[in-house]
């Protein structure tokens, strides 16, 4: 891998000021894989500099223009796919294919992007007055802050910064400390494009440098992924300083089994969205919500499945999941063990870290199943972010929906059943932000908007057209060419 990897700031690539570096490992072997700058406040703040400085070239380049560096940036993810897979597994741990998902996302969001740049629609209406012309266009906020975290390394980026860029925004990139490798080569990318100097600017580091771009009076607007935790502590600082955010926070994302439901699809629909990724998606599915009487028949077969998966490196064709991201997640993953045993439920399967196999020198977690979960455990209320699901029996249609409404978070449910009067029924009255009928909670496609109701979100939406909501603001216009003073409202 070809470093060294410093940060980018004003189109070059800069030593941090601070002097201070963190080393990132392979969470399967626990090999360094490169020294990254702990940016300090005054890289953050050279960085903030030059996006602003940016921006006033950058609003006013024409969005066609700017576009096409944008699909420039997609060509050459689409020329690098596999070694940029590459790097996503060795740095974070998912299995390559699931990594190769990520790259094609980054590059599905990248074109879809970029497509803006040609529509942008705003909408032209008529007046209420004579002679007078009414029309509303989009305009850039200014300095956008990207923040994301580890488990989607270049989808995620890509869903911010191809959009601020597209609307006319300039950006500041940080991502998260357990996956640099993969911004950097998202801003090598961007640099062979020819993207200006100045309008996207990289700064690694931890939660210390992301909380001092927040702080920064030049940045307009916090696009933020991550947990609910911080997700509020910055809420609130944006919420006391007057600043734009996105939010876009955790899950406690259900697949409803009922037992009219084609079991064999349910069944891979649930191994599919409960143990992808290690479970470590904002859209994994820890609580399976099964009818009574298919449930004694469904764990059975769910807990035989979970003990088959191979657990290795991600780069081995022959591995079913890879490993959890770093100590402190294998630490959570193993507290919510006691937390659900304490609270009564019963490990059908798991509950361990993993070890033997060549397992030893990474973070391996069993995949794990709980049964006799109650909805209101914590378990079955708090994101655990690790391979871990609880099924919880219901009665009927009912029962499901208002256990699967019943959590803290909003973000994905599917259901599976082949009745089409209770999908719909169910359609209606399920209250998170994505649902799936007869497939599983992963799966968004880029020009879908993403995103979840309550602790999920704070009502944005990231990717498809509402996405241009979030990276823009309305400007409406009026123009009138009466040659007098003409006042709304009153003259009629
Ligand atoms: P995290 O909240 O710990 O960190 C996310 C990012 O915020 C990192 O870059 C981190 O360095 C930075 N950060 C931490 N504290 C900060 C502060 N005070 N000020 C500014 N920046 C700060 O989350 P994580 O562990 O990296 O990611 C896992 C979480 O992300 C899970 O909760 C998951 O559900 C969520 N997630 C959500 C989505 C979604 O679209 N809804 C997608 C992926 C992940």
């Amino acid at each position: 891998m070809a470093g060294p990897y410093l940060n980018y700031i004003n189109g070059r690539w800069r030593e941090p000021r601070s002097d201070r570096w963190f080393e990132r490992e392979n969470p399967a072997t626990g090999e360094v894989i490169g020294r990254f700058p702990d940016s300090g406040a005054d890289d953050v703040a050279e960085a903030v500099a030059a996006a602003a400085g940016a921006w006033e070239t950058w609003r006013f380049t024409p969005a066609p223009r700017r576009a096409e560096v944008l699909f420039r940036a997609g060509e050459l993810m689409t020329a690098g796919e596999d070694e940029l897979a590459r790097h996503v597994t060795v740095e974070m741990g998912k299995v390559l294919k699931e990594a190769a998902g990520d790259i094609q996302e980054a590059i599905d969001m990248t074109y879809y992007a970029a497509g803006e740049g040609r529509r942008m629609f705003g909408q032209t209406t008529p007046s209420e007055l004579p002679s007078k012309f009414a029309m509303s266009v989009r305009q850039p906020h200014g300095v956008v802050a990207a923040i994301t975290p580890w488990n989607f390394p270049m989808a995620i980026p890509c869903w911010k910064l191809m959009f601020a860029l597209v609307t006319g925004n300039t950006a500041v990139f940080k991502p998260s400390p357990y996956s640099p490798l993969s911004a950097f080569n998202l801003l090598r990318i961007f640099e062979e494009a020819g993207l200006p100097p100045g309008v996207v600017n990289l700064v690694f580091g931890g939660d210390q440098t992301g909380a001092h771009l927040v702080e920064d009076p030049r940045v307009a607007m916090v696009s933020f992924t991550g947990s609910l935790e911080v997700g509020r502590e910055i809420a609130a600082y944006c919420g006391r300083n007057g600043k734009r955010l996105h939010l876009e926070l955790g899950g406690k994302n259900a697949i409803i089994v009922l037992d009219d439901a084609d079991l064999d699809l349910a069944m891979e629909g649930a191994v599919w969205s409960a143990f992808g990724t290690s479970g470590q998606r904002c859209t994994a599915a820890s609580r399976l919500i099964v009818q009574q009487p298919v449930a004694a028949g469904f764990t059975d077969r769910l807990v035989a499945r979970a003990t088959a998966l191979r657990l290795g490196n991600g780069l081995d064709a022959s591995t079913d999941m890879g490993p959890v991201v770093n100590q402190p997640q294998l630490e959570k993953i193993q507290r919510y063990m006691d937390i659900g045993r304490d609270e009564g439920a019963t490990l059908a399967c798991g509950g361990a870290r993993a070890t033997g196999n060549g397992l030893n020198s990474g973070y391996f977690f069993q995949p794990t199943v709980f049964t006799d979960v109650r909805p209101r455990m914590r378990v079955a209320q708090e994101e655990i972010f690790g391979p871990v699901t609880d099924i919880i029996t219901c009665s009927d249609l009912e029962d499901a929906v208002a256990i699967n409404n019943d959590v803290p978070y909003g973000l994905v449910t599917s259901i599976y059943t082949a009745d089409t009067s209770k999908a719909f029924r169910a359609l209606e009255r399920i209250t998170t932000g994505i649902v799936y009928i007869n497939a599983g909670t992963i799966g968004a496609e880029v020009h879908l908007p993403f995103g979840g109701t309550r602790g999920t979100g704070n009502g944005h939406r990231e990717a498809g057209q509402a996405a241009l909501d979030s990276y823009s603001e309305w400007k409406s216009v009026y123009i009138d060419y009466s040659g007098r003073l003409q006042k709304a409202q009153i003259d009629r």
